[in-house]
């Protein structure tokens, strides 16, 4: 079976969630990498080492990538079982955009995917309390988009693929619009994607200037600092720390809730958490129905006293 995977560069190699889903393609079949970006020999050799046999190479420059990238998609992938997408937001523009030029339905929000005659995905609704089995029965190749963190990247040792470059088709107006400016956001400490420690606040802290208690416990501990969408639409911290359903998936070693009550749709996307600690002064608070370990107590005055504790250890 011939898979193929899309991959968009990132800080000059590919997404982590695109080798994520190579790490799962490589037990399903062969895999084929439609990457999109500059490319370099580091980013083949990261592609190889996790499985691509092959890599299709497009770089758009400063062409709005998602356009071109479906059009150039759609005439290799023909005889392929399954492409597969992550949820980043070109993923998802060229996911739509193929789905539309092969006249095929795309499946989203996929957690599993199985090949087994056909394409089987299988994804969760209303805030993970039920499970859906979609079975692709529609004419290949199945168009799959998969949640991160669904797999974890492992490299197999492979060898550097065949790098084989795309041309830059015409695509009219889809092609027309460019990249004027692009935005890095600014950061300390490691990003919450792939931190292995997150402290995370919830409303219950009360305002925005409280999450400095979050940095500062974040800063004692390595860990990136997160929150929910509660606290990002009150706009005490940007969307880039919100977890959950609209938010980043998360699964650190340890995941630290101060003043978040567990909603279903904070909780699919902090679940996966090894170990979870809850602080919340409700004994009730949903969330400690899936905590390992659960503070009942004001958070004003048990993340002082954990800040103090550790400053004393360091
Ligand atoms: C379509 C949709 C998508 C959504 N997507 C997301 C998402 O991606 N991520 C997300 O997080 N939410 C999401 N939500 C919102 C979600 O339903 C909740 O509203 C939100 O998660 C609640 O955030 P919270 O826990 O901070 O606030 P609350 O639910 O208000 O909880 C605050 C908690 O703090 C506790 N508390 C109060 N004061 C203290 C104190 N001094 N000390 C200790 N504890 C205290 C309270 O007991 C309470 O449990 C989504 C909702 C919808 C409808």
């Amino acid at each position: 079976m011939s898979i193929w995977v899309f991959s968009e560069e990132t800080n000059g190699l590919p997404s982590g969630g695109s080798l994520e889903l190579i790490t799962k393609a490589r037990t399903l079949g062969e895999v084929a990498v439609f990457y999109l970006g500059a490319g370099s020999d580091a980013a083949w050799a990261t592609l190889g080492d996790h499985g691509a046999g092959s890599v299709h190479h497009l770089d758009t420059g400063d062409v709005l990538p998602s356009g071109p990238a479906a059009a150039a998609m759609a005439e290799l992938v023909s005889d392929a079982t399954a492409v597969f997408f992550g949820m980043g937001n070109t993923d998802r523009d060229v996911a739509g955009r193929l789905a539309a030029r092969l006249g095929r339905a795309a499946v989203s929000n996929g957690l599993d995917v199985s090949m087994d005659g056909t394409v089987t995905v299988a994804s969760e609704i209303l805030g993970g309390t039920l499970e859906v089995i979609t079975e692709v029965t529609a004419e290949s190749p199945a168009i799959v988009v998969m949640r991160p963190k669904a797999f974890a990247a492992e490299p197999n040792g492979g060898a550097a693929p065949v790098v084989y470059a795309v041309p830059l088709v015409d695509v009219g107006r889809a092609g027309a619009a460019t990249v004027t400016e692009r935005h890095v956001e600014e950061s300390e400490g490691p990003a919450l994607g792939e931190a292995n420690v997150i402290v995370s606040g919830g409303r219950g802290l009360g305002s925005a200037d409280k999450f400095a208690m979050m940095d500062e416990l974040a800063g004692l501990l390595g860990a990136a600092v997160g929150g929910t969408r509660a606290v990002v639409d009150a706009g005490w911290v940007p969307y880039s720390y919100q977890v959950g359903q609209t938010g980043k998936t998360v699964k650190p070693s340890v995941y630290i809730a101060c003043g978040i009550s567990g909603a279903m749709q904070h909780v699919v996307g902090m679940k996966g958490s090894s170990t979870i600690i809850a602080i919340n002064k409700d004994p009730d608070a949903p969330i400690f129905a899936l905590s390992d370990l659960g503070v009942v107590g004001d958070v004003h005055k048990v993340v002082p006293q954990l800040i103090d504790a550790l400053k004393a250890r360091a």
